[in-house]
């Protein structure tokens, strides 16, 4: 019994896996081509996410602040009721765009020049409705940076009377302005006040973190491609950068990619 065993241990094989098994166990490698693909692309999309924040808060703070080279400086005006007037001015630049508006009363003459405020606002821009409530005078600014498209916004309400905007020399934020969707960061340690926007405008979000998450993958492919041609120009395998001086190999005989050598040897017998 014992000897029949071992001469026909076929018998005492187990059996198969089930069919269910086979399913899981049959394309193991293709299984794990699928996650790693998963993971790249998450990978891919939260560097891009993060590249898209990143670049904003940058836009943000370094165009900000300059006062010059607005690309676009239009004005909209609305007569919100006879003696009260809200008007915007928009100053746009690449990466950056920042929205001055005012609510105003006693003023009632009015200008041909001035355009619709509707104009001039964006999507995620306030549009005053509660104007009648609000005291003489009620200003706000609204921020917004990103590259390509705007993607991350702030507001800040001047309710400080000390606060006059529209002047160079007053820009900083008072103690009693409101900043909404944003931080303030105000350190001895910095040269003037920080502010981070923190609104998200989701159809420039969406749209910017894509494009970096496109651009980081083809510009490795790119840099791919030049290492490789480069080491091809030093004789080296592309791949592994295997030696190939000395002999003709149609395939490289560490990795077994191909050299791209065949036409040449071709040619030349
Ligand atoms: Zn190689």
């Amino acid at each position: 019994m014992g000897t029949g065993r071992l001469a026909r241990p076929w018998l005492r094989c187990p059996p198969g896996p089930l069919p269910h098994d086979r399913v899981s166990l049959a394309h193991p490698s293709r299984y794990n081509d699928n996650v790693k693909r998963v993971r790249t692309t998450l990978f891919f999309l939260i560097l891009g996410a993060v590249s898209n924040i990143v670049v904003a808060i940058a836009c943000f703070v370094l165009l900000g602040e300059q006062s010059e080279g607005w690309n676009e400086m239009r004005v909209g005006v609305a007569r919100l009721d006879d003696s009260c007037l809200w008007s915007v001015w928009r100053l746009k630049r690449p990466g950056f765009l920042r929205l001055e508006c005012r609510v105003w009363q006693g003023k009632t003459e009015w200008d041909d020049r001035w355009e619709s405020p509707n104009d001039t606002i964006e999507s995620w821009s306030l549009q005053p409705s509660d104007w009648n409530v609000i005291p003489q005078r009620y200003d706000w600014q609204e921020m917004a940076s990103g590259w390509p498209c705007l993607a991350m916004w702030t507001r800040l309400h001047i309710r400080d009377p000390l606060h006059d905007f529209t002047s160079p020399v007053n820009t900083r934020i008072h103690p009693r302005d409101v900043l909404e969707r944003g931080l303030l960061v105000d350190r001895a340690y910095l040269p003037r006040q920080v502010i981070l926007p923190t609104g998200v405008i989701w159809t420039g979000f969406v749209f910017n973190s894509l494009f970096y998450a496109l651009l980081f993958p083809l510009f490795c492919l790119g840099l791919c491609r030049v290492r490789r041609s480069l080491r091809r120009h030093r004789g080296l395998c592309g791949h592994c950068s295997y030696d190939l001086r000395g002999a003709v190999h149609e395939v490289c005989p560490e990795c077994g990619s191909p050299t791209g050598r065949r036409r040449a040897s071709a040619s030349v017998t």
